[in-house]
């Protein structure tokens, strides 16, 4: 008997294991946060290693045509993992498993075994189903909410540096760009209550992080009623309020859609030295007409004067963009359009891609996804050869100034050097001299290469000053 409880007691303590990896933007990284806060109650333990794991969960992205290859190539891999582990749970997560849905657990169809298929929306009844694929059975559940914004969780930071963090202050898009899934796959807009988002903040300065992310699909789009005290905070006052709040914290975006950046946004940004002077705003393209057929809601010329605008009214501002060449009915005249966009905007960095025609997009139904391979390819080229030189360029503007960098860690390349970034957003690496990560360093710049800054430390302060 003795035995036998010692035994029951036993299997009680018995640890497990769970394994995440995730694909895509930064929402999903600030996803899997709260995914490994519910799994942490159910009695998972976060390893970095897929061969220990009871559960190996995807948090995917559908984005692209590759990103979900991608996801596709890996769970194949993974079933050789399975073999040796027969109870090994596999788990479908985030945009991908809100496209595909059921499909995804036809092992007839896909060729391979998958045990649970979960939508972003659908994270708090992880308990019920991973209980489901303990059992053996297969669970899914990719309802979207109208509501739901894991406001009262905690995220656990499992991947971080202890200096900046994600916040995750609205779901969802209403905007209909015609060649994203997101609307299908993440549901209607909704914002979190800015009070848990301050303490959100607050507790996370406490614990010694000094960046924080203030992430969403269009950030600009946030809006929490007070029903209580008849008032409106819109982004603006959020960012505003968390900024005075927490001086000594720097404060990141993203991200903005270009007809959403408000003055008063701007304004906000001007005012407060820890909102970081960097702004990602998507372009897209540099032609009217594409802009039109891809439905963003705002011409060439409305977007230069927004650029303009943060150029007059933040010095010093960073602007990065997104890219896509080759989208339906894409001229060599609207391409040049766009390499002519980036050139007047000078673009301190972009991410740029080829377009990909996605299942179930406006796109996919009203346009004929005619711009040949090789020549998607030989644009992309161009666009991205030319933003290197716009990076270098925007670099070696930046050689002799001092910046304040906020240090993250030793650099990947040497243990002598430290790496961080500065206001800008910008990666600057320096010699070592014990700096701890969450130090705020002064680094005046020496050298440059398209993609980073290097330079030597000239004082440390506790200043968060945004220059
Ligand atoms: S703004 Fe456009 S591109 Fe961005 S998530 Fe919404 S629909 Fe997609």
């Amino acid at each position: 008997m003795h035995g036998k409880n010692q035994q029951n007691q036993h299997k009680r303590i018995v640890k497990k294991f769970l394994y995440i990896e995730t694909y895509g933007c930064q929402m999903n990284f600030s996803d899997s946060e709260i995914v490994v806060s519910i799994m942490k109650d159910q009695g998972y333990e976060m390893t970095g290693k897929p061969e220990d794991a009871d559960a190996v969960f995807l948090n995917t992205c559908s984005i692209r045509d590759n990103a979900e290859k991608r996801v596709l190539r890996r769970l194949e891999n993974l079933q050789s993992l399975r073999k040796k582990k027969p109870n090994l749970i596999i788990g479908v997560l985030g945009c991908m498993a809100e496209r595909v849905k059921e499909s995804l657990l036809e092992e007839a169809e896909i060729g391979m075994r998958i045990d649970m298929v979960v939508g972003p929306d659908a994270y708090r009844d992880l308990p019920y189903l991973i209980r489901d694929a303990e059992s053996g059975h297969k669970a899914i559940n990719v309802i979207l909410s109208t509501e739901e914004t894991y406001a009262d969780l905690t995220p656990v930071r499992y991947d971080s540096n202890g200096v900046s963090a994600f916040i995750s202050i609205m779901r969802g898009c209403e905007n209909f760009c015609s060649y994203c899934v997101v609307p299908g796959t993440r549901g209607k807009e909704r914002s979190r209550s800015p009070k848990t988002i301050v303490s959100e903040a607050g507790q996370l300065y406490e614990r010694g992080y000094r960046e924080i992310t203030l992430l969403g699909q269009n950030v600009n789009s946030f809006m929490w009623d007070c029903s209580t005290d008849r008032d409106v905070i819109n982004f603006p006052a959020l960012i505003d309020n968390i900024a005075k709040k927490h001086p000594l914290m720097r404060i990141r975006f993203a991200t903005s859609h270009p007809k959403d950046l408000s003055d008063d946004l701007i304004s906000v940004i001007a005012s407060n030295p820890n909102i970081c002077r960097s702004i990602h705003l998507p372009v897209q393209s540099g032609s009217n007409p594409v802009l039109k057929r891809m439905n963003r809601k705002y011409t060439a010329e409305s977007y230069m004067e927004r650029v303009q605008s943060i150029r007059d009214r933040i010095p010093g501002c960073t602007v990065s963009t997104d890219i896509i060449s080759g989208f339906c009915g894409e001229t060599e005249e609207d391409h040049r359009r766009t390499m002519s966009l980036m050139k007047k905007a000078g673009f301190d960095f972009a991410y740029m891609f080829k377009y990909s025609e996605r299942p179930g997009t406006l796109a996919e139904s009203s346009f004929e996804d005619d711009v040949p391979d090789d020549v998607k390819t030989r644009r992309l080229e161009e666009i991205i050869n030319l933003q290197q030189e716009l990076s270098h360029e925007s670099n070696l503007s930046d050689v002799g100034k001092v910046f304040e960098v906020l240090v993250e860690g030793v650099s990947k390349r040497s243990n002598e050097n430290v790496m961080g970034r500065n206001s800008q957003n910008k990666v600057v690496i320096f010699k070592d001299k014990g700096f701890k990560a969450g130090t705020y360093v002064s680094v005046e710049i020496k050298q440059c290469t398209s993609a980073t800054l290097l330079g030597e430390a000239v004082a440390v302060s506790e200043q968060c000053g945004g220059e």
